[in-house]
């Protein structure tokens, strides 16, 4: 039975979300600071599982972490043009400070491209300096219009990658490489989040990009989130910031950069895939806390034997499992039954003193909840079989998110199949539209191109808007 605190999802799926977020101990919303959230402690570990996740892919290919100021001077900002116009409504500014008006104002980074150029520009002289392959974990700001904990807030943590290259071809592989060996990798492996990988289109780029690649993936009610971008910088931010280097004919020549971040986002993508009315649900591989263990026991003498065998059976999990004993003493079963799956543990053991007799166990799995999900093993291999269960686990929440979007996606034919698809999902189209067209689109169906899909089918067909033979297929649906 869905929990009385969390509205259903088909009763108000927004509010399902809030719901999630503040029972699920993730977040509150810091209503002191506009736009801006707390996170709280469930939310900050999965947090920290991401950010070791992607921290661990990250520095595989081949990346170091550094860390650049917080303010950057405004000057910095207005020197690439599209750069300007992309983010100047949403910078929030330093005027003042040892209370005096500053000369120069600061702007609190919205993203690094313009000051990381500034050094990059210093610090690479030769072709040999370069790739230099840099990134940082921080905190952004962006003075967001509309704001929804995680998915979009003022104040965000984020790594940004920077890096430079010698010619086009090896930026562009890096941009594809963090694509797919980082994002999609991560997405679909730890977060079990199924993505399609893609290009923006101009109207959708990144301000002051060449191209701009993403990972979208479906949320239950069919909208997209834009999970993560990469973006090939190509030589705007070398030539605003005089990024040069000497290669081996002796020629000055200015670098290719590129830019790559995925933000706490990332968490609202997680809710939003796997969770369900009785509370979040986290992939086994992401899960701060994978499997907890609640003895059940109604006196002291129960309590001894039940706490005996509890401790026997976890004692090899150090450094094998993530797990947790609850053996708080003045909750009752049923109340931690409840806290642990409104907190989207994978897998919870129950030990009572029956069990201790039968040499056995109750378990229950997060991802199918009541009865189903139950089963009672022996305790007799169990790690193994705990293990094993966790990778099922896994895949499955992986196999369900993939068919939800498969039976959530269509490919349309005409404009009207279009407006009537993006009410439910993602609709696979033809195009051959400019960004007026796609503007157009956006006012009459708030659905906007979340990308053109690096798999193409590579058979013509007929745009569904204006009429034209293409070979090009892109997916329209509303985003968060
Ligand atoms: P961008 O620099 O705009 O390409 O964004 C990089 C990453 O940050 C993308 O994965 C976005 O989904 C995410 N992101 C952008 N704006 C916000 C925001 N206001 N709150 C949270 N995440 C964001």
């Amino acid at each position: 039975m869905p929990k009385e605190v969390i509205t259903t999802r088909a009763k108000d799926y927004n509010q399902w979300y809030l719901d999630i977020v503040r029972e699920a101990d993730l977040a509150e919303v810091a209503e002191v600071v506009r736009g801006c959230i707390v996170f709280k402690p469930t939310g900050w570990a999965i947090w920290e599982m991401m950010q070791r996740a992607l921290d661990d892919r990250i520095k595989e290919t081949g990346h170091s972490n550094v860390q650049f100021p917080l303010l950057i001077p405004k000057s910095f900002i207005m020197k690439e043009a599209e750069h300007v116009d992309g983010f100047a409504p949403e910078v929030a500014e330093v005027t003042r400070a040892g209370g005096e008006d500053l000369t120069e104002p600061y702007v609190i980074r919205p993203t690094s491209e313009t000051i990381i150029g500034h050094f990059y520009s210093k610090w690479i002289r030769s072709y040999r300096d370069l790739p230099l392959l840099y990134n940082q974990w921080c905190n952004v700001m962006r003075w967001e219009m509309r704001t929804r904990p995680f998915l979009r807030t003022s104040e965000f943590i984020w790594q940004e990658g920077h890096t430079a290259h010698v010619n086009e071809a090896e930026a562009e592989a890096e941009t594809l490489k963090i694509l797919h060996e980082v994002y999609a990798d991560f997405a679909e492996q730890v977060m079990a989040v199924p993505v399609i990988r893609g290009l923006k289109t101009e109207n959708e780029k990144f301000p002051g990009a060449l191209r701009s690649y993403c990972i979208e993936a479906m949320m239950q009610d069919g909208r997209a989130l834009q999970a993560g971008t990469s973006h090939n910088l190509g030589q705007n931010f070398a030539k605003a910031f005089e990024i040069t280097y000497t290669d081996h004919n002796n020629t000055v020549q200015h670098a290719w950069t590129t830019s790559w971040g995925v933000s706490t986002r990332l968490i609202g993508a997680l809710i939003m895939t796997h969770s369900d009315d009785e509370g979040l649900v986290i992939p086994p591989r992401l899960a701060p806390i994978q499997v907890v263990v609640v003895p059940i026991f109604k006196n002291d003498a129960e309590r001894e034997k039940v706490m005996a065998t509890v401790h026997a059976l976890t004692s090899t999990w150090k450094g094998v499992l993530r797990f947790k004993i609850d053996d708080r003493d003045n909750l009752s079963p049923g109340f931690k039954f409840n806290e642990w799956e409104m907190k989207g543990v994978p897998v919870r053991i129950e030990v009572g003193p029956k069990d201790v007799e039968k040499g056995s166990v109750a378990i229950a799995r997060r991802d199918i909840p009541g009865r189903e999900g139950k089963s009672f093993v022996p305790q007799e291999g169990l790690t193994e079989r705990i293990r094993d269960l966790l990778e099922a686990i896994q895949q499955a929440l992986f196999e369900r998110a993939l068919r939800f979007r498969e039976q959530h996606s269509a490919d349309v034919q005409s404009y009207e199949e279009l407006k009537v698809q993006v009410e439910r999902g993602f609709a696979r189209a033809y195009w051959a539209g400019s960004s007026a067209d796609e503007k157009r689109i956006q006012e009459e169906t708030r659905a906007t191109i979340r990308c053109i899909p690096l798999d193409q089918p590579g058979t013509p067909g007929i745009c569904v808007y204006t009429g034209k033979e293409t070979t090009q297929q892109v997916i329209f649906a509303r985003a968060y």
